[in-house]
Formats: structure tokens, sequence, C-alpha cells
């Protein structure tokens, strides 16, 4: 008999283990979302870990495995003819202002490259180059180029993996679920029940687990980014991530994505910040002074989820075994979203992983405060 399978949650991590269940299970999947707040369609982002400096290993080991599957999903989408596809390798640039940590970064990253073949090529870059490859930069900063950093329109991403679940049988509901004491699932009136269930809820894991007694590490960070349409030559730039907190994402024709803002403590605001914004602008505008130019043509907001110690979790609930879940991808999780929704589906369809998950084990972070009453 066909098992219900239910998932709440149409982010990066929800919508590619919608694509693969429907792809490699034979049971009724139905994708549950509200679409609010979606930190994946806010998010326009540079995928290259290689270049970070976070120290922690557990989060490199699963963001650079995150970055090399673009690969197999990207092949995937080809394979069910997607032609235009979201993610494109076109370099990423990580700028320094002192040449000494360009130095320290590429030996860094050197090192890196013997275990990370889809980096790609590694080169130290004068300022002197830099201007020959985006002509618009002023300044004097040198950078590292990975020429395997790849650039994702998360929005685009989403609707191909979700056009691709309901060419393969699943069914998309949108609306806010919620989840009861009977182990089933609330949503536009209807009552479902399921065998199993992924929530990917991103930020609003919280909100879902609190009902049946459990307590969640995870916060709300809100992130905002803008767009300009420029008459740049923009086609192959590389990502540029620049100091603090802004990079600049080429897209094809003009178009610029700049951002994204890190705020804390605001909750799951969507509202925009005029005043965040124009920093921004201000910001990418020291150093591409044209872009004075041209106006602000959209603003994207969405909500991060972060954990307490910033490792994203994944995987089954011990006492709960019908419960997978899936939350804390802060501000990588176009990086590591898709690695993580295959091997939650791999790992509920019990096939091998070839990955340790023991890491970022979600009883770290979702503990029992009350027994169910029910
Ligand atoms: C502005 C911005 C820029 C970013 N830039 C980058 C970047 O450059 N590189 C990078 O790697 N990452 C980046 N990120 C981070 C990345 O976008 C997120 O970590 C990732 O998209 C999170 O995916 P998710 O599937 O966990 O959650 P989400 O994409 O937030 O999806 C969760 C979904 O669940 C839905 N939902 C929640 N509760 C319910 C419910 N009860 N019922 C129904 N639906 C529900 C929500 O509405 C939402 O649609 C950025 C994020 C932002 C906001």
């Amino acid at each position: 008999m066909k098992k219900e399978i239910i998932i709440i949650g149409g982010g990066i991590v929800g919508s590619t283990a919608a694509f693969y269940l429907s792809r490699e299970s034979k049971d009724h999947i139905t994708l549950i979302d509200s679409g609010n707040g979606t930190a994946t369609r806010a998010a326009a982002g540079i995928i290259c870990p290689w270049l970070s400096q976070r120290r922690n290993m557990d989060w490199y080991r699963l963001t650079s495995q995150g970055a090399s599957f673009y690969q197999t999903l990207m092949n995937d989408l080809k394979k069910a003819n997607l032609s235009d596809l979201p993610y494109q390798q076109k370099g990423t640039l990580v700028f320094k202002n002192k040449v000494r940590l360009v130095e320290k970064l590429y030996h860094i990253a050197k090192e890196r490259q013997k275990n990370a073949e889809m980096m790609g090529d590694l080169s130290l870059y004068p300022s002197q180059e830099i201007h020959d490859l985006i002509p618009q930069l002023e300044g004097d900063q040198g950078a590292v180029l990975a020429t395997g950093g790849g650039r994702l329109d998360g929005a685009a991403l989403l609707d191909a993996l979700q056009d691709q679940f309901v060419k393969n049988g699943g069914t998309i509901i949108k609306g806010q679920a919620s989840l009861t004491k009977k182990e089933t699932v609330q949503v536009n009136q209807q009552e479902l029940d399921y065998d199993q269930i992924i929530l990917a809820s991103g930020a609003w894991l919280p909100q879902l687990l609190g009902p049946l007694g459990y307590q969640v590490d995870i916060s709300p960070q809100k992130g905002q980014l803008f767009e300009v349409q420029t008459d740049f030559q923009t086609d192959n730039w590389p990502g540029c991530m620049l100091h603090g907190e802004i990079d600049i994402l080429p897209f094809e024709k003009g178009k610029l994505v700049i951002g994204a803002s890190h705020e804390n403590k605001k909750g799951f605001d969507l509202s925009i910040d005029e005043a965040i914004i124009t920093k921004m602008k201000e910001t990418a505008t020291s150093l591409i002074p044209s872009l004075a130019n041209y106006s602000i043509s959209k603003v994207r907001v969405g909500t991060r989820a972060y954990t307490s110690d910033f490792l994203p979790f994944y995987g089954n609930l011990k006492d709960n075994p019908k419960i997978w879940v899936a939350s804390g991808l802060g501000s990588s999780g176009l990086t590591s979203g898709p690695f993580i929704g295959w091997q939650l589906t791999k790992e509920m369809l019990g096939q091998n992983l070839n990955f340790d998950p023991s890491p970022y084990s979600p009883e770290q972070y979702i503990k029992k405060i009350e027994e169910s009453s029910d």
C-alpha cells in the first residue's frame, strides 16, 4: 500500500526532498507551504564554501558536500528536461583589503582544493586584473578567485524543483499547516494523516513542534537584499564577496543582486527597511561608483533560521520516528540545503548515505519538555 508522506515547508530543503522522493518512491507525497518569509525565495546566493574562513570543520564538511552536490542536482534537473538551469559556475572573487589577508586566504583555499574538485582553479588576483574582469570596480583591493564558485537564483530553483515534483505525481497545498497530537496535519480546514512527515519549515520549526511539547533551538534572522538593473556586461562576472556583509551577485543582462543584511532581534518582520537598503547601496557604490546612476528595482526580504552554535541539523526524531526535521541552515543554506534535502530522502528510503550525519543530529537542538496529553 502507498504510504502518505507529508513535507511541510517548500524552501530549498523541502523542495529538494519533494523532488527526490517523488522520483524514487511510489508513495503519495504532499508538499505544504505557506509561502510566507521563505528564505530561499528571498536569497540569490553565492555557492562557494571553499573560500570561507569559518573554522568549524563540521560546517565546512557539510557545505563543501553541499556545493559539490549541485553538479548532481543540475544533472538530475537536466535529465528531467530543464534547460534553463538556475545555478551557474561563473567563479567567486573574495576580496581582502590587505595583501597579507589575500595570501592567507589563498593558502587555506589551496589546501582545501586537494579535496574539492568543484572549486576549480584558484588564483590570486591583483587589483589590475580585477579591473580587467570588472571594469566598473574601483579601489585597490586584491582578491582570491575560485573558478568553480557558483551563483544561484533561489526562487528559480524552487520553481524548477516544484514543477518536477508535480510532474512526478506530487501534490502541493498552499497554506499554513499545524501538527496535532493525534499525528495528523491541519491545513486549510482539512485534516491529513501521514505515515512519515518532513518538517523543512526553516525558522518556523519551533512553532510547528511546540504544540507537540518540543523546545527547538532556532532563532529567526531577517535578511534583505536588493536588485539593480544596470547596463554593465555582467554575463561573465564572477560573484563578488566584499568586506563585511555585502556580496555583489551578477546575473545575465546587467542584473545585479546586492546584499544581504543579517538582522537579529527583528523576529519574523518582513518589512523593507529603507535605511538598511540605502546603507548597503552606499557600501556597494563605494566600490562600483557608477551604481549611483541606477535605481533599485526590487527589494527581497526573507527569514533565515539559526541555531545557537550556527550549525544546521537534520534527521529523524528518535522519540518519534515518523517525524523528520531540518533547520538552522543560517546564511549558507543555499549551499547546504539541496544536499540536506537529498540526504533526508535517502535516509527515509533506507538508502546508503556515504556521509556521516551524526554531527548534525537533531537531538542536540530539539528537546521534549512535556509529554503529549493524548
Ligand atoms: C537575503 C538572504 C540572502 C541569502 N544569501 C545566501 C547565500 O548567498 N548563500 C547561501 O548559501 N545561503 C544564503 N541565504 C540562506 C538561505 O537562503 C537559507 O539558509 C535557506 O534558503 C533556508 O532554506 P530552508 O528550506 O531551510 O527554509 P526556507 O527557505 O525559509 O523555507 C521554509 C518554508 O517553510 C514554510 N513554512 C514554515 N512553517 C510552515 C507551516 N507551518 N506551514 C506551511 N509552511 C510553512 C515557510 O513559509 C517557507 O516557505 C540567504 C538568505 C537570505 C534571507
